[in-house]
């Protein structure tokens, strides 16, 4: 059984959506302006304190009047919190209850202040609704028929959407979208939804963020996911207009410029290249490229993946990043270690200063390869204690399982990164591969996931 909260600013659309999934999840809603509502009333421990707290003025006809209410707490600064302290402690307490009554039924919670109240302890999933200004307003005057200026004024004390980003563990961006769609969307995606992660949707534009990485605010990061397709050097899944297209979308909700982004000319090496100003695409500079390195905030690093493993290095204290493309390839010739020892020659960072992400990749659940491939990895890896567990033979078929993942993480420790500065978001592709391109899965015609890494 699962429990699902809904949070959102007002006007995003988050009680539509809440009946919307609690259909598909055969749910019980729990509605927390209901149940608040239910406790303003007349003679309720809740509606008792609300009256001593603000006084009676804000009576009409002896019940609450909710605008007057409104009115007193989105114009005075402190009302709010007093509000919420009390709501905090009657209605939480209500909802609490609801809860474990339909604890063996699936719930989703309809909720306005999920994160403040800390009632998304309780659930396993959290989605957030969000909404550009303007259609949160357009929105709010015809529910609640209140004017553009009252809608304006409540929204200003409402939570911005970085707040919700860092929060959730996913974001639908709702604006002209299809909510019965939204809802599939994310049961599709709920399998790799964990706290490492928050996965963004906005229409087309589907992509996963790292929690670690959103702790920093001159940093911009994410992982696309499918339908989207980035192209690759030596594939065609698709066309190039079309991969501008798409590059131009990101862009766009990233809010970074597409003149700034630096793609190279991946092949499996492991070249790692400091980057002086050669932006764009696939340009003479850049061949042969597999890790990219800077420090400046006009260049904006792209790698594409199917399969293979992204690796986002950010030296906190110098402001710095890498961004890496280790293949099993790659891997096999130690490309991190290469990036890592780059960032301490060009720009004297220190390991334990380096925050090391590891994406969505192939693992050793799917990464099956034959004696040949296997031997590559012995001879070079033979040394680390854990090879017993990084390669694991299969008597019966010959074929050995290799855990790449692993291979990476030993490398980084090699080479001063602390263990508590790893950061695995422990997602497989090949796992995943109705959301994610995957090599293993497509073949030669899988669509590549960008990984994006700037500074602004
Ligand atoms: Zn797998």
């Amino acid at each position: 059984m699962k429990t699902i909260g809904i949070t959102g600013n007002s006007g995003s659309g988050k009680s539509i959506f809440s009946k919307i999934l609690a259909q598909k999840f055969n749910a019980v809603i729990i509605d927390a302006d209901k149940i608040s509502k239910e406790n303003a009333k007349k003679g309720k421990e809740y509606y008792n304190q609300i009256v001593e707290t603000f006084g009676k003025h804000i009576l009409k006809d002896e019940e609450i009047d909710r605008k007057k209410l409104a009115q007193i707490i989105y114009n005075n600064s402190g009302e709010k919190e007093k509000l919420d302290l009390l709501t905090n402690k009657y209605i939480v307490k209500a909802i609490k209850e609801e809860i474990e009554k339909n604890k063996n039924k699936n719930i989703v919670l309809d909720i306005p202040l999920l994160f403040e109240t800390e009632l998304n302890l309780e659930c396993d999933y959290t989605i957030s609704l969000m909404a550009k200004e303007e259609t949160k307003i357009k929105r709010m005057c015809t529910r609640d028929n209140i004017t553009e200026e009252i809608a304006k004024q409540r929204l200003k004390i409402q939570k911005d959407n970085d707040f919700y980003i860092k929060k959730s563990n996913y974001v639908i961006i709702n604006e002209d979208t299809e909510l019965e769609t939204e809802a599939n969307d994310f049961i599709e995606t709920m399998p790799i939804l964990n706290n490492k992660i928050v996965v963004v949707k906005n229409g087309k534009f589907k992509y996963i963020q790292f929690k670690e990485l959103l702790k920093y605010k001159n940093v911009i990061h994410c992982f696309t996911l499918q339908p989207m397709d980035f192209g690759s050097n030596d594939t065609y899944s698709i066309k190039k207009e079309e991969i501008e297209k798409n590059y131009k979308i990101l862009c766009d909700n990233l809010k970074i410029d597409y003149k700034d982004i630096v793609r190279p000319y991946q092949t499996h090496t492991n070249n790692v290249k400091k980057v002086k100003n050669e932006t764009g695409f696939f340009i003479e500079e850049l061949k042969d490229i597999d890790a990219l390195i800077t420090n400046h905030t006009n260049e904006i690093l792209s790698l594409t993946f199917a399969d293979c493993t992204p690796i986002y290095i950010f030296d906190k204290e110098k402001n710095i990043i890498a961004l890496v493309h280790s293949g099993w390839q790659g891997t096999a010739k130690s490309i991190v270690k290469n990036a890592i020892q780059e960032l301490k020659k060009e720009y004297k960072c220190k390991a334990e200063d380096m925050l090391c992400v590891i994406g969505p990749t192939i693992r050793n659940c799917h990464f099956e390869v034959d004696t040949d491939v296997k031997e590559i990895f012995y001879k070079q890896f033979k040394y680390m204690k854990n090879i017993d567990d990084i390669i694991k033979e299969n008597k019966e078929t010959g074929k050995s399982y290799i855990d790449t993942v692993m291979i990476n993480k030993n490398l980084m420790i090699e080479n001063g990164i602390l263990s508590e500065n790893i950061i695995d978001c422990n997602i497989c592709t090949v796992c995943n591969s109705n959301i994610m391109h995957s090599y293993r899965k497509d073949g030669k015609d899988a669509g590549r996931n960008t990984a994006i890494l700037g500074l602004v």
